[in-house]
């Protein structure tokens, strides 16, 4: 494991480092409490040892400094173990109030030295199998599971934040609603695991226009989501008229370049979807009317034929 050495006597750092370094970890040296932490801040190790008296910064300042770091950070929790003296019941009281998580003796033996590196290496192990699962699952929670698309639920709490921004900021801000043209019908004659495989590639094709948007310079942060169904949303914080506009052209065009056949789709014979639209010149008061207008813009897209947009 990556341990962080925090000793200010040289002599102690490199028998220590030495021993460290001999049951095959890779220790890294700081001198005082202040280059810990920013080695610490720098890159975080699986393992503290910390000395208490040292120059500049001690140990107990610089765990605090870790400790409130840690806090802003996701899944931080590494362990920090005080180099002490004596081990007396005070130190150990003491070394625990500091937020350490034990203490050792700097007279250990070289065997338990080693046990005791062996038993965190375990517990760093599981840490981090436990932060890549907590990554997956926070992963799992934003997305939508058929289409890898952002979900509703990420959508909504992201589609605030960026209106409140735009607000703050007097910036515009547009919504896309996308509908999927006679989906039921296309269900009814293909079959629902055919529909699924439609939205699937209907998501890739809006996922993809809104990223070749955002890599363009057309578009800053806009993202797409499945709103349910067969109807999703794009959102674009602080667009201009004219990208807005281009965007949407571009979406419905991502569905028909598809050419996904579907012979119940009236007039066009492919996959086709209909979009509203509605943008803000200047974001102000609650998002929900963007989204009614949205709604209003879609109702008339498929009023007047479907395989349109239809944008205020
Ligand atoms: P319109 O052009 O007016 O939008 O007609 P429509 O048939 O698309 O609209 P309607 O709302 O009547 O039907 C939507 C269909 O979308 C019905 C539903 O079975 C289908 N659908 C919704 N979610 C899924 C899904 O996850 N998988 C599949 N295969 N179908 C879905
Ligand atoms: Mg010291
Ligand atoms: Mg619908
Ligand atoms: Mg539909």
């Amino acid at each position: 494991m990556k341990i962080l050495l925090v000793e200010d006597t040289r002599a102690v750092a490199a028998v220590m480092a030495a021993r460290l370094g001999s049951f095959g970890h890779e220790v890294s040296l700081a001198e005082n409490g202040q280059v810990a932490f920013e080695k610490f801040r720098e890159s975080p190790p699986d393992l503290v040892l910390m000395d208490i008296e040292m120059p500049v910064m001690n140990g107990f300042e610089a765990t605090n400094r870790i400790r409130a770091f840690e806090a802003t950070q996701k899944w931080a929790w590494t362990p920090i173990i005080f180099l002490t003296a004596s081990d007396t019941p005070e130190n150990l009281v003491t070394a625990i109030e500091a937020g350490g998580d034990d203490f050792l003796a700097k007279g250990l033996s070289e065997k338990v030295l080693h046990a005791k590196m062996n038993a965190l290496a375990r517990i760093a192990a599981m840490r981090r199998q436990l932060s890549i699962a907590n990554l997956k699952l926070e992963q799992q929670a934003s997305r939508d599971g058929l289409t890898g698309l952002f979900n509703r639920r990420w959508m909504d709490l992201n589609l605030d934040l960026a209106w409140a921004q735009c607000i703050r900021n007097g910036a515009p801000f547009a919504l896309l609603m996308l509908d999927v043209d006679n989906f039921k019908k296309y269900n009814d004659h293909y079959g629902h695991l055919a529909g699924d495989d439609c939205l699937r590639a209907i998501a890739n094709a809006i996922e993809t226009a809104v990223a070749e948007a955002n890599a363009e310079g057309l578009s800053k942060e806009a993202f797409a989501a499945r709103y349910g169904g067969e109807e999703f949303a794009v959102v674009m914080p602080s667009i201009s008229a004219a990208a807005y506009a281009e965007i949407a052209a571009r979406v419905v065009e991502s569905v028909r370049k598809l050419r996904i056949p579907h012979e119940q789709n009236e007039a066009w014979g492919i996959v086709t979807a209909s979009i509203g639209g509605s943008r803000r010149e200047s974001a102000s008061g609650a998002s929900v009317m963007v989204f009614r207008d949205a709604d209003a813009g879609l109702y008339r897209a498929k009023e007047n034929g479907r395989n349109r947009c239809e944008l205020s």
